[in-house]
């Protein structure tokens, strides 16, 4: 059994944390330059320069590529032969590098304590939302994203019957996009779960998001839906920050699971163009 301390875990968060909100991944940075230089629409091509001219500034000078820098989802593949001691769990460890990550960065502090009664903030953008899957090995992957309210605002979810063909689904998908509009600064990369049960889908859709852009789905038939959607969606003509233009999303991405025979759940997570994550492997 390999043990790994809790405050290295935080470090490693806290990290994560302050990387994610500088740097643009590099699909997504290829993506923008490869959309400006298709786009058919002069203004759309020039946001999309300034959207990457952003990036630039933002690592080179450590200024957040948004103002909103997010509600830190973490995700944790924790192999079955890592043991993580020290003070508190692996839960408090992650939440103290998130503390720490948008303190020392000068990010701000986006969480309320309460989502309803008083909406006070905690003033440490946290608790961080966490996934946690036991994996076999004797590592931790700790994959952080700095997930913007707008986008995730506009994600939606919809149990279809189960007889639903995907032109149906497709359809709801790009009637989704639509809706999302400026409100959640596209271009768009758009997760999308199928199947599982309720939760199980929108958990699929956060984790699409984490696909490399230029990564198919391995299953043939999801591939060939996604390019269908990624056309789509395109058509709709929203464009760079719902100005207009042939650019609406750089991506569609699908990750599916097996459901009951009663069942269709399908969830889309928007996320917007400042699509920040980072991995670290302890
Ligand atoms: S949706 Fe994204 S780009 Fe828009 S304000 Fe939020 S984090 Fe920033």
């Amino acid at each position: 059994m390999r043990t790994i301390e809790c405050r290295q875990v935080a470090k490693a968060v806290e990290s994560l944390c302050i990387a994610a909100c500088h740097e643009l991944p590099e699909d997504v940075l290829q993506a923008l330059e490869r959309a400006a230089a298709k786009e058919s629409r002069p203004s759309a091509a020039k946001i999309l320069r300034l959207l990457l001219e952003n990036a630039r500034i933002a690592g080179q000078d450590m200024t957040p590529l948004c103002q909103d820098t997010g509600l830190a989802v973490v995700f944790v593949e924790h192999g079955a032969e890592v043991a993580v001691a020290g003070a508190g769990t692996i839960v408090d460890a992650i939440n103290a590098g998130v503390e720490a990550g948008y303190e020392k960065g000068y990010l701000r502090k986006s969480i309320v304590a309460d989502p309803l009664h008083g909406r006070v903030n905690t003033g440490t953008n946290t608790p961080a939302v966490i996934h946690l899957s036991i994996v076999p090995g004797d590592r931790l992957k700790l994959t952080l994203m700095a997930k913007g309210g707008g986008c995730e605002n506009m994600s939606r979810f919809r149990m279809f019957r189960p007889t639903a063909d995907k032109g149906q689904i497709i359809e709801w998908i790009a009637e989704t996009v639509k809706q999302a509009g400026a409100d959640a600064c596209p271009p768009f990369i758009v997760g999308v779960g199928i199947g599982g049960n309720f939760e199980l889908s929108c958990l699929l859709s956060k984790k699409a998001l984490l696909r490399k852009l230029t990564e198919p789905s391995g299953d043939p038939f999801y591939a060939e839906m996604e390019r269908q959607l990624l056309e789509r969606v395109n058509a709709l003509g929203l464009g760079p920050q719902g100005l207009g233009g042939d650019t609406t999303a750089l991506a569609v991405l699908i990750e599916t699971a097996p459901c009951h025979i009663a069942s269709l759940p399908v969830a889309v997570n928007i996320e917007c163009h400042s699509h920040r994550h980072k991995t670290v492997v302890l």
